[in-house]
């Protein structure tokens, strides 16, 4: 099938972005890498009025570090983060998760604020911004606000922007002293979406704080002062939902595997 038919606009800053999304409201989509976008309009799943592209919005790409936190813009690209020795050193977790999201061309293309606006259940960045208590930057025609990743992913496909929005960035705190992370997920496939994903991060001193994705219809945090609270909570804190993939017994039992597995390398 082919896409319903929209109008096109390509701005070429942030200003101009939000104009546009705050004149079209609910006839617009923001269009990042296109990955899901595209699809989701050629099977007609999506039908906006207009599309605005934001890719040529330099501001809203690539990598800070300030003294508090890593900032990624919202455009950066997976294949950055996958590339990047900043991330690498700074946010471990990232690093570790992004070889696992899809193949490599759709992470030549596929955006980081494109995988947190879309919100899907089994995406691994969002798993990582819960992990790492980051918080999302969203911009708006009366100015910015900020959203602690727990309070941004609303449910299934759902987030806290609203319409006229525009995802802006994500701010990271810096890793302090004795702060560990680990990341694990099983898939039919690799790059496959994950039946079931962890993405934890926290120390001795703050605890564990797990991030399980593809379970329930967002992702999910299990906390504890260590590996062995967050194992024994699974079965009282994670409640997931079968898919197409598994039910919803099965997800269970392979996130207490998975975590088993994962979290070990944590004590
Ligand atoms: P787009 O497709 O351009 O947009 C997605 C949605 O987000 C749209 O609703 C759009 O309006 C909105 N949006 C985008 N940017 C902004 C913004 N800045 N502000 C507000 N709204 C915005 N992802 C995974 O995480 N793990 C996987 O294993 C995985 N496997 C995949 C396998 C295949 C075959 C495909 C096609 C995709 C897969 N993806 C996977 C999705 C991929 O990571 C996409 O890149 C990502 O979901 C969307 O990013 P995008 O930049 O392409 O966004």
């Amino acid at each position: 099938m082919k896409a319903p038919r929209f109008a096109y606009a390509r701005p070429a800053s942030v200003v101009e972005a939000l104009a546009l999304l705050d004149k079209h409201r609910d006839d617009a989509r923001v269009l990042a890498g296109g990955q899901s976008l595209v699809p989701m309009l050629n099977f007609r799943v999506a039908a906006p009025k207009i599309l605005i592209d934001i890719n040529r919005i330099a501001a809203l790409s690539g990598i800070k570090i300030t003294k508090s936190h890593v900032r990624i813009g919202a455009l950066t690209r997976h294949v950055e983060l996958e590339r990047s020795a900043e991330i690498a050193k700074l946010l471990p977790l990232v690093a570790a998760a992004v070889p696992h999201i899809a193949h490599p061309a759709i992470r030549n293309r596929g955006t980081f604020g494109g995988s947190c606006a879309l919100a899907d259940p089994a995406a691994e960045l969002p798993a990582c911004a819960l992990a790492l208590g980051a918080t999302f930057v969203l911009a708006g025609k009366k100015g910015e606000r900020r959203v602690a990743a727990e309070d941004f992913f609303k449910g299934l496909y759902a987030t806290a922007l609203k319409p006229g929005e525009l995802l802006v960035a994500a701010e990271f705190p810096l890793h302090k002293p004795g702060d560990v992370s680990a990341f694990g997920e099983l898939a039919r496939r690799h790059g496959d979406y994950a039946m079931v994903g962890v993405a934890a991060h926290g120390s001795a001193k703050d605890g564990l704080r797990a991030a399980f994705f593809g379970v329930c219809d967002r992702p999910k945090v299990v906390e504890a002062d260590g590996v062995d609270g967050v194992l024994s909570k699974l079965g009282t804190d994670l409640a997931p939902r079968g898919d197409l993939h598994a039910s919803a017994a099965t997800k269970l039992h392979l996130a207490k595997v998975l975590a088993g597995r994962v979290l070990k390398e944590l004590a």
